[in-house]
């Protein structure tokens, strides 16, 4: 039986973090276990039989890390990049209102403004939140839960947010001030850019995966398997069994798996902790690409995605994908929007009518005109979407990740580390990067804690 000091598994942005780290440390001793035939995990692109090219849903570069800025410039070199001011927006009562919407409620109808304003002046700031709709009521007051925040909340979750934890939000979620709203409200001004990603970089070609084909391109090829798939680990022996029958022993496993999944394939866990494992919850993100011959709409013309938190379409969000790079579409001639709807036991979506009220939606919102020449309809769904928040998210993860590591089991990334807040592609690769010295070195993980 081979044995290797290091197996990985998942050659996504965490797994070639972890990959990439070893290897600059001077250690070979590892394997990456891949069940795709390619790399990038979610952070993959796909290019349709007519020229468009696909991410799975909306993916920008920003960066907490000097180490991840580092190779994302070598991944595809200085010019290898677009820099883009990132422009989002709310679709809203028939009209776009800027991103964050509470800054902007002058673009509302008086009235509603005014109603906004008023139960954001009555908040009840001594509340104490318990799970993150309470929290959205007592950050934003009743009317503009009522018109955004929760409808909008619910449509991406895909549950109802009282079924959220709210420690997670910081910096995921634009916080309020009252006088600085109240001053928009009178003196009817935008206010747009916020938080740490009001610019990004996107790829000049090849969309989001091009980034990680590249980087994955650095590690050797006796280090990666591709098309093979972990089927059980037993944590006794220190043995996973793959898809072909084939056994592998390790003295650490690094997995970025999904980890409920890895509970159930994991021989010899408690009963309580894989009836936690059970208990987890996660959301499916359904992708629609539309790929439109003509010009896009003047309204159009700079927005990087807007948000829609009403009824009158299936996504919670569409992103021009033909504006982060021209070469995301075939000819000039050509643009694309890339919808997100997402689903869960909570809120069932109908894939089978999903890209007819995609394009539906896409006319109720005005982002396409009703005779619009669709030349291209893309569809893709993946399972494990989002790593829900769930109420007991925290403790449970405190019961089973110790469990796991006693058993030189280690699980970070996306789905491997369960927590939203650190889940986007610097968080994923340095997470990677950060176990490698880790388990080298014992410096502390600083992404990852729990
Ligand atoms: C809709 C959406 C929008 C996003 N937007 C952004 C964004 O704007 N900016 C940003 O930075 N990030 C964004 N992300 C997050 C980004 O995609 C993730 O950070 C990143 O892909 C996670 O990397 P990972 O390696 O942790 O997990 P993954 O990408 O999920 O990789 C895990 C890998 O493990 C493999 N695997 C799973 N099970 C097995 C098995 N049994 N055996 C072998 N292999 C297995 C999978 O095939 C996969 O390749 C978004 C993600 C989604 C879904």
């Amino acid at each position: 039986m081979i044995k290797k000091k290091i197996l990985i598994i998942g050659a996504g942005p965490a797994g070639i973090g972890c990959a990439l780290r070893l290897l600059e440390k001077g250690f070979q001793d590892f394997l990456i276990i891949e069940k795709n035939d390619y790399a990038g995990g979610l952070a993959t692109t796909f290019t349709d039989e007519n020229g468009f090219l696909w991410d799975i849903g909306g993916h920008v570069q920003f960066s907490h890390y000097k180490y991840f800025d580092d190779a994302m410039e070598r991944s595809l070199g200085k010019d290898g990049w677009y820099h883009h001011q990132r422009e989002s927006w709310v679709w809203i009562h028939d009209r776009f209102v800027p991103y964050p919407f509470q800054n902007n409620i002058h673009r509302l109808d008086p009235e509603i403004a005014q109603e906004c304003m008023d139960t954001i002046k009555s908040r009840d700031l001594t509340a104490i939140p318990q799970n993150f709709k309470e929290w959205l009521t007592t950050q934003f007051g009743k009317k503009l839960c009522e018109i955004f925040m929760h409808p909008y909340n619910y449509k991406v979750w895909a549950y109802d947010s009282s079924k959220l934890l709210h420690n997670w939000v910081s910096e995921r979620v634009a916080p309020i001030d009252e006088k600085v709203i109240e001053e928009n409200l009178k003196l009817k001004r935008d206010q747009v850019s916020w938080g740490p990603n009001a610019t990004f970089q996107f790829p000049k070609n090849g969309g989001t995966g091009a980034i990680w084909k590249s980087l994955a391109s650095e590690i050797p090829k006796e280090n990666i398997r591709y098309n093979q798939k972990l089927t059980s680990v037993d944590l006794k022996s220190k043995v996973i069994t793959l898809d072909n029958g084939e056994s592998l022993e390790f003295e650490n496993l690094f997995s970025t798996m999904p980890l409920d999944q890895l509970c159930f394939l994991s021989k010899d866990i408690p009963d309580e902790l894989n009836k936690m494992a059970k208990d987890f919850k996660h959301s499916s993100t359904h992708v629609v690409g539309i790929g439109v011959k003509g010009k896009l709409s003047p309204e159009l013309k700079s927005k990087c995605w807007m948000y829609f938190p009403e009824d009158n379409c299936p996504f919670y969000r569409t992103t021009v994908f033909s504006n982060y790079s021209p070469n995301n579409v075939p000819s000039s001639e050509y643009y694309s929007l890339m919808t997100e709807t997402s689903s869960s036991s909570d809120k069932i979506v109908n894939t089978e009518k999903l890209v007819e009220e995609t394009i539906q939606g896409l006319k109720n919102t005005k982002l396409i005109p009703e005779d619009a020449h669709i030349v291209s309809q893309f569809y893709y769904s993946t399972e494990y979407g989002y790593p829900t928040p769930f109420l007991k998210r925290d403790e449970y993860l405190k019961e089973i990740i110790p469990f796991l590591e006693k058993h030189s089991v280690f699980s970070r990334g996306r789905f491997g580390a369960w927590k939203y807040e650190i889940s986007n592609q610097d968080h994923t690769f340095m997470q990677g990067v950060e176990w490698s010295n880790f388990i080298l070195d014992g410096v502390k993980e600083e992404t990852f804690s729990i």
